[in-house]
């Protein structure tokens, strides 16, 4: 695995950690559907219990500690699985601080889920690292970040979270779903734990429900590794081979989704219908240096709000292309009214509060032909 490591990402992708089955030769890691491994004589070989680990699920661990600079990977059955079982690194009577503006799930399980553990969580705008610094109390223990955010794609300077995390001793945890680990680099620019939900864009086939998780930090992978085992909300074999497969084709799918996202941004800007874009490619997107300081691309997501709220529902009943959907990061274009689908977990008034309208609505670009891609929404924005 180490001598891999110089590799670029383009080969790191095809390659992985293992890309033959080490048994056979096999080019496909097989689907090692078995639950149990025999012991020789009573001693355990490599594998155990498929719980603790197996070759399905190695390859796919191995995968995103090469590809974000971890010493280790684990991968979870949802990338919910992946945020609560790194977030069961807290304690009762610890606090969190995390993102006014996140995933609709992650919300609901830092507000419910956790407050019923007894660990108070701080929601806080973190495209101004004062206000994150502001909120730490004595019982602070950790940071979580989303960057850019999801749906307002607020930008938080990672590097400068990370100084005020280490000034005051907070575990940093970042859910890099959106920039993937070709555009951003959270271990490299200090963050301890990077989270991924696998279901989007490192799948990237809108089949398959995944979350991955690694770190550069030793002691917190046997922590991970830990609970990762005795909370068993592991990836099955069969999602395992899904997740490898599109994770080979992830560089060619997201430079062709970015730049279909480009496309899309800077024409919805100039749409009629449509009040504002947020996405980091636009030249006047408001956090745009610190995004570019610490990302390499803009991302294949985007958001924007349509001027009039009567335009929504034929804009929904007449594009044809995209599916209308929460998720994010397929082949597919996929067209999400947040309000009713992806933040649908938040209550009305805190969405209100967070800035998210029923006007809003986000696009994750796919790999169609863009003009085909425009002509469908422009259609749908024309009839309005
Ligand atoms: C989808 C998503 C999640 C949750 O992942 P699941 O695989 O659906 O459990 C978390 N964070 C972000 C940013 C997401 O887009």
């Amino acid at each position: 695995m180490s001598a891999r490591k110089t590799y670029r990402p383009a080969t790191l992708l095809v390659h992985q950690g293992m890309d033959r089955d080490p048994a056979t030769g096999a080019a496909a890691i097989p689907i090692y559907q078995a639950s149990t491994y025999h012991h020789p004589g009573g001693r355990s070989g490599d594998y155990d219990y498929a719980r603790s680990g197996n070759p399905s699920r190695q390859q796919v661990e191995e995968a995103i500690a090469l590809l974000e600079g971890g010493v280790q990977g684990f991968a979870y059955s949802s990338g919910m699985a992946a945020i609560a079982s790194a977030l069961s690194l807290l304690q009762p009577g610890d606090h969190l601080i995390a993102p006014d503006d996140l995933y609709g799930g992650t919300y609901r399980y830092l507000t419910l889920i956790l407050a019923e553990q007894k660990i108070e969580v701080s929601l806080v705008d973190q495209s101004d690292p004062q206000k994150v610094e502001d909120a730490v109390r004595p019982n602070t223990r950790a940071l979580f970040l989303e960057t850019p955010s999801n749906p307002l794609f607020k930008v938080a300077d990672i590097r400068a979270l990370v100084t005020i995390a280490r000034r005051h001793g907070l575990l940093t945890l970042i859910d890099n779903t959106f920039m993937t680990p070709l555009r951003q680099k959270p271990l490299e620019l200090g963050v301890d734990v990077s989270i991924h939900s696998a279901t989007k864009f490192l799948g990237g086939h809108s089949d398959l429900l995944a979350g991955l998780v690694t770190t550069a930090d030793p002691e917190l992978a046997k922590r991970l590794k830990r609970h990762q085992n005795a909370f068993g909300a592991v990836l099955a074999p069969f999602d395992c081979f899904l997740l490898a497969r599109g994770i080979k084709t992830l560089k060619l799918r997201l430079d062709a989704a970015e730049r279909n996202a480009g496309v899309l941004a800077a024409r919805l800007a100039g749409h009629p219908a449509v009040a504002r874009v947020h996405y980091p490619g636009l030249a006047d997107f408001p956090g745009r240096k610190i995004h570019s300081a610490q990302a390499t691309g803009a991302g294949a997501v985007l958001s924007f709000e349509l001027k009039e709220k009567a335009a929504l529902a034929p804009l929904l009943e007449r594009v044809r292309l995209p599916i209308i959907a929460p998720s994010l990061g397929g082949v597919e274009t996929i067209l999400t009214h947040c309000w009713s689908m992806s933040h649908a977990a938040i209550p009305a008034e805190a969405k209100t509060k967070m800035g998210i309208r029923p006007t809003l609505l986000r696009i994750s670009a796919g790999i169609e032909d863009v003009e085909d891609l425009w002509e469908d929404l422009a259609g749908g924005l024309a009839c309005s």
